[in-house]
């Protein structure tokens, strides 16, 4: 018989529990007795949805009160030594402070779990770091589990996937001369779980669907070998992508089943089951962890028949990836309208999904007929819906080819036409959007949102705070203005609001770090500008300046990267309407005078995949998105782009070939190095490098901008840099903001009297 079982399930809880009360806690509003009663509550109300369903095992070990590579190192007692906290008796306070840091210790550093947005803390590998057990959270909370009578699975971060996330701070050359201490406190640890009564531990080793070194590679089969030892029986879950180059080490390694995920490496199921040992199981993830779309389980099931056929009751059904990435349940989503929300499965509905495949598998179709007629009805309602299909883009879309994507004239010959325009002095002043958000600008926007002001009041408002940015910028002495987005909630979301084919949940919030949470708009149908989205408000910002106003949107990849995407047509079809919407908001606002327009893409580099040798196809297509979004203009048009928390180097040429007349980076942080790159690649247009980091309230010395602004000019030739924070200041107060930019002025003016 088919088992069924999830790779995890989303701990935050379906109306973010846990996110309030772990804020509750810090705040000192909330005993560690509550909090630690809520997350119980949470654990036992998702194990009870699994084991209701009729998943074969609950998840244990997917809840932590901030992230899950942290608490791996909490049970194996391999935090980072620099706080100097008693390992075996790790608090919850403790916990946190490894997460947040404190006056004493900065906070361990965060960064995205492969290509997903969610952020894990880094493991920081010393030459002290130990392995010899931590704390025993894991094992109360399967405890817990098996008190009341579930049956249980335990999943771990691997140890091969642990070792390599970290970081080394000290003391090694190559993180694999730490391997043996990771296999002893791993192999500590398993044997403990079997001695607990665990009969199974879902080891995720994610890293196997990168393109891993041969020297990562060859060191999977040794420590299997030992942690096989003495364990529960291990299932070794990969996913993210297809894992197909590794089939053969895969089928021998020593453990009692591996996982594959069938969604994002649908095609590597050729590579494994023909001689799948009989002996072991093979976990098909077939109901997508990264996305909201409801299974065609028709469709599925029959994708599964012949492997079971082959594979018996080594088959076991399950998601692709853990259940993290979507929002937790559909039934609480009131904002949608019933024909959308027909086509949509949070986790829980996942997780029933997944359970009636099984039971069809196991010959009970009967049993699942109402679920499985309501998903063909779902797939057919999605296929055939007139708000899918827009013709007019799809009109667009054929006529693509003959939109070019190029600007008229190249960069060195429209920058001598642009300057004739703007008459900028050297090492320009710049924002790259948007200005402190107030209580003010909050109220106004969620009292326009309830429908409590009416639609000129609210206008109204927002042009005080125009007005009042704009005289701010003028009074600072920038030379080139923005309106500062006051108007805006979100950079995606503001966009999605306006243009079919998207569609808002109300709660369909997924964890992004620690007790953050983001609410990704879903990508549904053809995507369509009904109307001018900025204009009014560039045109108004304009008019009360006679220095240039940027005009300001958020690019097409941008768009595409922080939605829930459709999966019924590839991701570049979707980007390219995005990118014709856009377009034409870029040509409308030229028409509106605005002299330079700029395209942020701060996610364009986070959709690279996870394999490098399919970047160059991703990257095309995004550069074309992007080119199609900025090319309708003239030649005296200046358009720019911004990103951030980027690393660039590898992908310069790329970002060479959006041709944007203007970049501008987040730079700051690495003192200026990232910078490095763009010189030694000779990139050709003008650059923005952020002079000043916009995380913080502090106000950064006009020194201290003049020393990286000389580094900058060491590397870029005078007449293509620009001064300009790292990125938008609206998470900034208003007086720091003041002093920062007076401070960021004199020092690029003082650097013109240099040249
Ligand atoms: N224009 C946006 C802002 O200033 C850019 C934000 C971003 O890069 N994440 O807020
Ligand atoms: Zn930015």
């Amino acid at each position: 018989m088919a088992k069924a079982h999830i790779l995890g399930f989303p701990r935050i809880g379906a109306q973010r529990e846990l996110k309030f009360a772990v804020e509750s806690f810090w705040r000192g509003e909330l005993d560690e007795a509550a909090l630690r009663q809520t997350g119980k509550t949470l654990r036992e109300r998702h194990w009870a949805l699994q084991a209701k369903a009729g998943l074969d095992f609950v998840s244990v070990g997917d809840f932590a009160w901030y992230d899950q590579v942290l608490s791996t190192l909490a049970l194996l007692g391999a935090v980072p030594t620099r706080f100097g906290f008693d390992l075996k008796k790790l608090t919850l306070a403790d916990y946190f402070t490894l997460a947040r840091g404190n006056p004493d210790h900065f906070a361990m550093e965060m960064t995205k779990w492969f290509d997903t947005n969610y952020h894990y803390l880094v493991p920081e590998w010393t030459d002290d770091v130990r392995f010899d057990g931590g704390i025993d959270w894991l094992f109360e909370e399967n405890a817990e589990a098996v008190a009341l009578g579930h049956q249980t699975k335990v999943t771990l971060v691997g140890p091969l996937t642990l070792l390599y996330l970290g970081k080394i701070k000290s003391g090694f050359a190559n993180k694999l001369e730490l391997l043996p201490r990771v296999i002893a406190g791993y192999e500590n640890l398993l044997a403990r779980l079997k001695q607990a009564g665990v009969q199974w531990v879902q080891i995720d080793e994610p890293i196997l669907a990168l393109e891993l070194d041969a020297a990562w590679v060859n060191v999977f089969a040794p420590t299997y070998e030992r942690l096989s030892r003495n364990a529960p029986s291990l299932l070794l879950a990969t996913y993210f992508d297809h894992v197909r180059r590794h089939a053969d080490l895969l089928r021998t390694l020593p453990v009692a089943g591996i996982h594959l995920d069938l969604v994002r490496g649908a095609g590597q199921l050729d590579d494994f089951v023909n001689d799948w040992p009989a002996d072991r199981v093979l976990s098909a993830g077939s109901i997508d962890g990264r996305n909201i779309w409801r299974a065609d389980l028709d469709g599925v099931l029959t994708a599964l028949q012949p492997l079971q056929q082959k594979l018996g009751d080594s088959l076991w059904i399950a998601s692709s990836c853990s259940l993290l990435h979507v929002p937790v349940d559909l039934a609480h989503e009131n904002k949608l309208d019933a024909e959308t929300k027909e086509w949509l499965a949070f986790a829980a509905q996942k997780v029933e999904e997944i359970a009636a495949l099984k039971q069809a598998l196991n010959g009970n179709r009967a049993a699942v007929a109402t679920q499985f007629a309501a998903s063909a009805q779902a797939a057919a309602s999605r296929k055939a819906s007139p708000r899918i299909h827009n013709s007019l883009v799809q009109k667009r879309l054929q006529e693509i080819a003959s939109v070019t994507a190029t600007r008229a004239t190249v960069f060195a010959e429209r920058i001598v036409k642009q300057q004739a325009r703007f008459q900028l002095p050297a090492f320009p002043t710049t924002n790259i959007g948007s200005f402190p958000q107030t209580v003010d600008i909050r109220q106004a926007r969620a009292q326009y949102k309830r429908g409590e002001i009416g639609h000129l009041e609210y206008l109204n408002r927002m042009r005080d705070e125009i007005r009042h940015v704009v005289r701010q910028q003028e009074e600072v002495g920038l030379d080139v203005l923005v309106h500062g987005e006051a108007e805006r909630n979100d950079m995606v979301e503001y966009f999605g609001e306006q243009l079919w084919g998207y569609a808002f949940t109300a709660n369909g919030w997924v964890q992004s770090y620690g007790s953050r949470c983001v609410k990704p708009p879903v990508i549904y149908g053809d995507v369509y500008r009904p109307e001018a989205m900025t204009v009014g408000w560039s045109e108004f910002a304009q008019s009360l300046t006679s220095k240039p106003m940027k005009g300001m949107l958020t690019g097409p990849v941008t768009m595409l990267q922080w939605s829930f995407v459709r999966d019924d047509q590839p991701r570049e079809t979707t980007a390219l309407q995005i990118a014709l919407a856009l377009r034409d908001e870029v040509v409308d606002l030229e028409k509106a005078g605005i002299g330079m327009i700029q395209i942020d893409e701060p996610a364009f580099r986070e959709g690279l995949p996870l394999k490098a040798a399919d970047w160059p196809h991703y990257l095309d297509w995004a550069v074309r998105a992007f080119r199609i979004t900025a090319s309708g203009v003239r030649d005296d048009t200046q358009i720019h782009t911004h990103m951030c928390y980027s690393e660039f180097n590898d992908i310069l040429p790329w970002i060479a070939a959006m041709d944007a007349d203007v970049i501008t980076i987040e730079t700051s942080r690495s003192d200026m190095e990232l910078l490095d790159g763009f010189g030694e690649f000779d990139y050709p247009n003008d650059i923005g490098p952020g002079v000043y980091d916009i995380h913080s309230p502090r106000v950064p010395r006009v020194e201290e901008m003049q020393r990286l602004l000389r580094k900058a000019r060491g590397v870029i030739p005078d007449a293509r840099l620009w001064v300009n924070p790292d990125c938008g200041l609206k998470t900034r107060g208003w007086p720091e903001t003041i002093a920062a930019l007076q401070n960021m002025v004199l020092a690029a003016r003082t650097l013109r009297e240099e040249i």
